[in-house]
């Protein structure tokens, strides 16, 4: 497997109730490396052009207005098939139905407020990196 590197979003639920260190620890333990790391505050403006893929589903709206209600950790792992391994790690999109030990299973508080965003293929992966870092923030 190639060592990859995915794109990574601690979500408001989660830095609202402090669980950014909870979060790191899951992806450490799992062998993923945060190679960048930030915390900032989206726009409205910045969550729709990031979830622009789902702007047709009845969510979308809500949605952003989520993801810009309060700071997010935007993050860079990496590791041996990482993209895959992320999405192991985080679990099923809603909590309700994902595997024990995940975060998504132990953090998430809904379908909507699931704590984590990660990349779900490789050239995803690419473009959301290149969407909130520069190549001088990859130190590896
Ligand atoms: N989402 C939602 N309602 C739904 C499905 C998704 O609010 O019925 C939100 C949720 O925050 C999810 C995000 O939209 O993480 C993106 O959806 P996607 O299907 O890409 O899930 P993910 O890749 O995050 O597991
Ligand atoms: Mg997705």
């Amino acid at each position: 497997m190639a060592l990859e590197r995915t794109f990574s979003i601690i979500k408001p639920d989660a830095t609202r109730r402090n669980l950014t260190g909870a979060i790191n620890a899951k992806f450490e333990e799992a062998g993923l490396r945060i190679v960048a790391q930030k915390r900032i505050q989206m726009t409205k403006a910045q969550a729709g052009k990031f979830y622009e893929v789902h702007a047709e589903r009845p969510f979308y709206d809500e949605l952003c207005d989520f993801m810009c209600s309060a700071p997010v950790v935007v993050q860079v792992l990496e590791g041996e098939g990482a993209i895959a391994k992320n999405r192991e790690i985080m679990g099923a999109t809603n909590p309700a139905d994902a595997a024990p030990g995940t975060i998504r299973a132990e953090f998430a508080e809904s379908v909507g407020e699931n704590s984590v965003h990660g990349s779900d293929a490789p050239e995803t992966a690419a473009v959301e990196i290149a969407y909130f870092f520069a190549g001088l923030e990859l130190v590896g």
